[in-house]
């Protein structure tokens, strides 16, 4: 029997009891951090033992640290007695505010080096990112006051996080003690190219950041060429580390946004389809209309795409254009930020 069908059958359906069954009786705790994002939520998860630990950081602002006070003082807890923030990947809704509850509790941030990167550097970053988003979107065919919004949108945004000193620098494969368990840092691209996730390989638990989610397909998104290592192609990077994750044999998956996953290897495999058919189906669209812009496909995968999501949506079409380069089936005719493809023939 597989541990999540123990569960099942002991009435143990809501992953909150899971947790409480898996990870709180080790002193791990999740704290849900709103955003200034609608319906958007992040978990932040708080480690007691061996020194009081956040797995990520909420998005800046005194109102979500306010909320995340009130969460640690029933545990015996506030922000002040924090002593290090692990952050998973270089997004602001998983540092933001790691600045701010740096200067009240004097705690250490950790990261590895390519984080560490995006976190000191992060004003540079935001200048670098803006401008390339710009470029990206308008050579996609984006119409101009979209691109606008994006622009916009993006300015809105990042006010949420600041710049932050990493304190340490963590290596892919190191170890980590934490909540009695030993979880070994695994780098799984695909997200970003620079995402990781911790494992306790013993008890088969892993800390999933935006890697692996329950409700959403974590997006590829698009990114500056000179920030990608050699020969990235985002989602054969992330179909790989799927497949390795899957081979892990999980019991609990802890993700950085909505409900934990017990046994996420089905997750794993539906992700896996999920990415096939949307590969399957802008295939399809530009096999039969090769002149399409990148634009005109995301208006057919997602017709009545809300504004603010349409950077999300042109690196997802532009990702499986590139997964469909790397297999032969289309052509990058352009050079420096990609736009412009044709069939093979
Ligand atoms: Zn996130």
């Amino acid at each position: 029997m597989e541990p999540g069908e123990e569960m099942k059958e002991a009435g143990l359906e809501n992953a909150e009891h899971v947790l409480v069954d898996l990870a709180k009786g080790r002193g791990i705790h999740l704290l849900e951090a709103s955003t200034p994002v609608p319906g958007l939520k992040v978990n932040i998860y708080f480690v007691e033992r061996p020194v009081p630990t956040l797995i990520d950081a909420p998005m800046k602002g005194a109102l979500c640290l306010a909320g995340l006070n009130g969460q640690l003082q029933p545990l015996g807890y506030s922000l002040d007695d924090i002593e290090v923030i692990i952050v998973t990947h270089p997004h602001i809704d998983h540092f933001g505010a790691a600045a701010d509850i740096a200067e009240m509790s004097g705690a250490q941030v950790w990261a590895t080096e390519n984080t560490a990167r995006w976190l000191e550097n992060y004003d540079d970053e935001c200048l670098e990112e803006e401008r390339f988003q710009k470029t990206f979107l308008d050579r996609a065919g984006v119409p101009a006051d979209l691109v606008a919004h994006v622009g916009r949108y993006f300015q809105y945004l990042k006010k949420f996080a600041c710049p932050v000193r990493v304190s340490r620098l963590l290596e892919v494969g190191e170890v980590v003690e934490l909540a009695s368990g030993r979880f070994r840092l695994e780098h799984v691209p695909g997200h970003t190219p620079w995402c990781v996730m911790m494992v306790d390989d013993r008890e088969k638990i892993a800390f999933t950041g935006d890697f692996l989610l329950k409700d959403i397909s974590s997006n590829p998104l698009a990114q500056r060429p000179s920030k990608l290592p050699a020969g990235y192609r985002s989602l054969e990077a992330y179909a790989s580390s799927l497949r390795r994750v899957a081979a892990m044999g999980l019991a609990l998956a802890l993700p950085g946004h909505g409900e934990m996953m017990r046994n996420p290897r089905k997750r794993v495999a539906a992700l896996l389809g999920f990415m096939n058919a949307r590969t399957g189906q802008v295939a399809d669209i530009f096999g039969t209309r090769p002149d399409l812009t990148i634009y005109e496909i995301v208006e057919e995968v997602f017709p009545g795409l809300p504004r603010d999501e349409i950077f999300l949506a042109v690196s997802e079409v532009f990702a499986h254009l590139d997964l469909l380069e790397g297999n032969g089936i289309v052509l990058r005719t352009d050079e420096g930020i990609p736009s412009r493809y044709t069939l093979c023939r």
